[in-house]
């Protein structure tokens, strides 16, 4: 499938789907792995390739204000344009496991058989997958299907203004909110930020953030993301969750304990602040 959001200049391509803006010479692909220079033209590798495909409750995306109790189809398919080393899903985000062909009219029809009325693009980072979720999102909601989209934000502004009609809830992961810490990830903050203004003013949106030791356990620096939050909107919610080792990362979970600090100082200037992957502690 050819890609959206690129241009050609001499025998590059530069592909302007996310801020990488990555310039992709012939038979190479972007950051993300799943965006190809074929013969002059940018190609979209991940096109309907499904990795996962479940249902889940609504508040594992997480999503606690948005239809709760609502059960969604949830489907991911590989690749991923930024590299946190403790990435909780690096099997599909950064490796390119079996997957099964969906056609977006495919997919629609297997949320209505199944009688579901949500359908979530979610597991590695839906956006690098940008043409089969704009595609599908389309039909989704022309056959009466409610969208959801669980993204990391890194997306160029054009992309965005095209898919926000057609997802009607967000969750954005803000990873931090110094420049120091999103370089550890392999990006930016600031494209994140606009993503999340952008969505918060038409569409249902909260933020999760993974609280990792040694990456973004600067208090400072939570105070400041918790400060921005709550000027845009102090009744967005917010879901502080809990890390484990994973990938490339070692360091032992994040103690809930501080955890539950963390969340009474994000109270003080949020209406909604949830702990998430606590579950498991006494
Ligand atoms: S979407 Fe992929 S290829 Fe395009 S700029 Fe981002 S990382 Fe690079």
């Amino acid at each position: 499938m050819e890609a959206r959001y690129y241009v050609k200049e001499g025998d590059q391509i530069h592909c302007e789907l996310c801020p990488h803006r990555c310039v992709i010479a012939e038979g190479k692909v972007g950051i993300c792995g799943v965006r190809r220079h074929i013969q002059g033209k940018l190609v979209s590798e991940n096109y309907g390739k499904i990795t996962a495909l479940q249902v889940d409750p609504i508040e594992k995306k997480p999503l606690a204000y948005f239809h709760p109790g609502s059960q969604v189809f949830s489907i991911g398919s590989f690749g991923c344009n930024l590299t946190c080393p403790y990435c909780q899903n690096h099997s599909i985000a950064h490796g390119k496991p079996a997957s099964t062909d969906y056609s977006p009219d495919e997919m629609v029809e297997a949320v209505l058989r199944r009688e579901l009325d949500f359908l979530a693009f979610t597991y590695n980072e839906p956006l690098v997958g940008f043409e089969y979720v704009l595609d599908t999102a389309k039909l989704a909601k022309a056959a009466g299907i409610t969208t959801v989209m669980v993204t990391n934000g890194y997306v160029e502004s054009e992309p965005l203004t095209d898919l926000l009609p057609y997802i009607d809830a967000w969750n954005i992961d803000l990873k931090g909110f110094y420049p120091q810490t999103y370089q550890k990830l392999g990006g930016r903050v600031e494209p994140v930020l606009r993503t999340i203004e952008r969505v918060a003013k038409v569409a249902h949106l909260e933020i999760t953030s993974l609280l990792v030791p040694g990456i973004n356990d600067d208090r400072e620096e939570l105070k400041d993301m918790f400060e921005w939050i709550g000027a845009l909107d102090p009744s967005i919610p917010l879901h502080l969750t809990r890390y484990f080792p994973a990938w490339r990362y070692h360091e032992p979970p994040t103690s809930v304990e501080w955890m539950r600090e963390i969340a009474h100082e994000a109270r003080q200037v949020l209406e909604r602040v949830n702990l998430g992957n606590v579950w498991e502690v006494k």
